[in-house]
């Protein structure tokens, strides 16, 4: 990554580009973590010098948007590139207005002070840190603190980032950002479906996603979603059963505890796809057979209660089933739903 920044660097100083690394990789950088795709800030520049600097670069833009992020792939290396900006929130939850700005006002835009800070990749000062958050301080205290008072009311996702980051690298939230977090989490009704689930779908992909999950429980958050999302007791113990289809074992987990007739509800909210609809409505149902599973059952009946149902539905209700339940349902799934009959 070094020699393609280097590049990078004398690519833009000819362009009269400032180019800074920020965010995330800074972060990573400072607690000697190996950084997720580089984050870099160009100030100065204009719309094209994305494509610009991808071409000079001999690679390409992989995606752009409308708020001067693009991605760049050269050789096997990715960049977050984005231009320095300043941004306005209309209302909560709102997508936010920008323009061009300076490194202070791409810095204080951000959520966190230990992912405000930025190192210049210019030639004449390379490597000079600028951290006016003292995001290095909330890094040797171990805290997560967002930058001002209003920051989860004008983007409530950054509830999602709070809780993430701080299972990642094992954070504590500074006390006021923890208030605030509370207070934020009635403008989560202001965010789309389609918003939170990508929320969702980021916590599923962090490895401590169990801790993070109950922290997201503890803090109100997954309420905040829908009222009865919640995490099944048992999933702690189970890290074996997120090796495969993990995040379907998760979402069954967050849905079990639905009322049957709230699930099109929780659909709506999250807006879920059809693979996602059906095994959140499978752990639904298999959840309302757990009392006739707690029988004694032949394996006829179990597997008729059962079949066609998903796997991971099936596997968090045994997660949280009483002991007679989780045989029948652990029967089903290493021997029942193998058994082919002899007559067709
Ligand atoms: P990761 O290691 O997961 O990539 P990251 O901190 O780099 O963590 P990104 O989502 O890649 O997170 O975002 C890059 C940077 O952009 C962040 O470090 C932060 O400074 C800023 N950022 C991203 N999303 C937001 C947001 N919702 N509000 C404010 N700043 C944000
Ligand atoms: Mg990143």
């Amino acid at each position: 990554q070094h020699d393609l920044l280097k590049s990078a660097s004398g690519i833009a100083d000819r362009l009269g580009v400032d180019l800074y690394l920020v965010g995330g990789a800074v972060r990573d950088l400072l607690l000697a973590r190996r950084p997720n795709p580089p984050d870099l800030s160009a100030v100065g520049a204009a719309t094209d010098f994305p494509a610009a600097l991808a071409k000079a670069l001999g690679g390409q833009v992989t995606a752009d948007s409308q708020f001067g992020t693009a991605k760049l792939r050269v050789r096997e290396a990715l960049v977050d590139l984005a231009l320095a900006r300043k941004e306005f929130y209309a209302r909560p939850g709102a997508l936010p207005t920008v323009e061009p700005g300076s490194l202070e006002d791409d810095l204080a835009r951000r959520d966190f002070s230990v992912n405000a800070m930025a190192v210049s990749l210019n030639p004449g000062d390379w490597g000079e840190l600028s951290d006016p958050f003292d995001g290095a301080g909330d890094l040797k205290r171990r805290l997560i603190k967002v930058l001002h008072p209003l920051s989860f009311q004008d983007d409530p996702t950054r509830l999602f980032r709070a809780i993430r980051f701080s299972g990642r690298i094992d954070f504590t939230f500074e006390s006021d950002t923890k208030r605030l977090m509370r207070d934020g989490l009635r403008f989560l009704e202001n965010v789309s479906g389609d918003r939170v689930r990508h929320e969702i779908e980021l916590v599923f992909q962090e490895q401590s996603v169990v801790a993070i999950l109950q922290l997201a429980e503890q803090l109100g958050l997954l309420a905040a979603v829908y009222p009865s999302l919640s995490l099944t007791p048992g999933l702690a113990g189970a890290s074996s059963d997120l090796e495969a289809d993990r995040e379907l074992v998760l979402l069954s987990s967050l849905v079990y505890s639905v009322p049957r007739n709230d699930l099109d509800a929780v659909v709506r909210r999250l807006n879920l796809g059809t693979d996602w609809s059906r095994v959140a409505a499978d752990a639904v149902a298999v959840r309302d057979t757990m009392s006739e599973l707690g029988r004694p059952l032949p394996p006829s009946r179990v597997y008729a209660l059962l079949h066609g149902r998903h796997e991971a539905a099936i596997s968090v209700c045994a997660l949280a089933a009483v002991p007679e339940a989780a045989e029948n349902l652990a029967h089903y799934l290493t021997r029942l739903r193998h058994v082919r009959p002899s007559l067709n």
